[in-house]
């Protein structure tokens, strides 16, 4: 209480003092960004905060946009580097580039487990998506340039292996979806990410009310670009682990396993590209007398 009357009869006696100018603002706000302590920094310029909504409000709005922007940039430095140089080295022979190429190219690793050899083994993994019929002088042009795709491939999957995903869980009607996306915040390499092992633990999570389920997420490196993914789902008391379906779906496509005995579904090749975005759909149903042999 007497803190709040010493301050009532601060805020009465003395002036709130000058207003703070937009570069004393992003001063400030860059030193709460970097992580320093602003009220000790600025004791003075927080005080006059404290007491002159028009500077708080000014002071907030800056605050918000810079916490955007450097969020944005991490998320971008993450997905930048080896499409950026790709698109740089197709980009001159395209008669007319597409609005949305990056895009389009950003697609490209979520499509091809192995990289293609040959020009066949490209257009057999094309012909079963919609990506070259949308932009077929892109094809054309990747297909001249299969070794630079293939390092394409190689580094986008060396910089997803490892990093951080944040996970968004949903409830369906017929059981648990997960939304995987690439966590910000981490564009800052990390000194022994050249020595990631070829386990990759993806995600422990529990899902659901009031019984949780416990959903892991493992892969296992099988060549430079592809890797095994094994979904773990379990709940206390389960009785049947086995016979649940998983969905995995990504690039455009869906893939279906069941679990074992142990409740592991496994899916043999998924390219490492596309497991920070993946879509993962479990069936929770619990089993229904003639749902059997779904
Ligand atoms: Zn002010």
């Amino acid at each position: 209480m007497n803190n709040h009357l010493d301050d009532l009869r601060r805020i009465l006696t003395e002036p709130a003092g000058p207003h703070l100018d937009d570069e004393k603002l992003a001063e400030m706000v860059t030193a709460e960004l970097s992580g320093e302590d602003v009220d000790v920094l600025y004791t003075p310029e927080t005080a006059h905060l404290g007491r002159c909504p028009d500077c708080a409000a000014a002071y907030e709005e800056l605050a918000s946009l810079s916490f955007t922007a450097v969020a944005g940039m991490a998320a971008a430095a993450y997905a930048m580097t080896p499409q950026q140089a790709f698109m740089t080295l197709l980009q001159p022979e395209l008669a007319e580039p597409a609005a949305n190429l990056s895009q389009v190219i950003a697609a490209l690793p979520l499509l091809f487990a192995e990289p293609p050899t040959t020009p066949e083994e490209f257009e057999a993994v094309l012909a079963h998506t919609t990506w070259a019929q949308s932009v077929p002088d892109v094809a054309t042009t990747v297909l001249r340039h299969l070794a630079a795709l293939t390092a394409y491939l190689t580094s986008t999957a060396a910089a997803v292996w490892g990093r951080a995903v944040d996970v968004q869980t949903a409830v369906l009607p017929q059981g648990h979806q997960l939304q995987l996306q690439p966590a910000p915040g981490t564009a800052v390499p990390v000194l022994s990410s050249a020595e990631t092992g070829d386990e990759w633990h993806l995600l422990s999570r529990s899902v659901g009310h009031p019984v949780a389920w416990h959903v892991s997420m493992r892969a296992a490196r099988r060549s430079a670009t592809g890797c095994a993914l094994m979904v773990h789902v379990d709940r206390p008391g389960l009785a049947d682990a086995d016979g649940r379906q998983v969905t995995i779906a990504y690039g455009g496509r869906e893939e279906t396993a069941v679990t074992d005995a142990n409740g592991t579904a496994t899916f043999p090749l998924v390219p490492i590209a596309a497991l920070p975005t993946l879509q993962v759909t479990i069936d929770t149903l619990p089993e229904q007398p003639g749902q059997q042999q779904r």
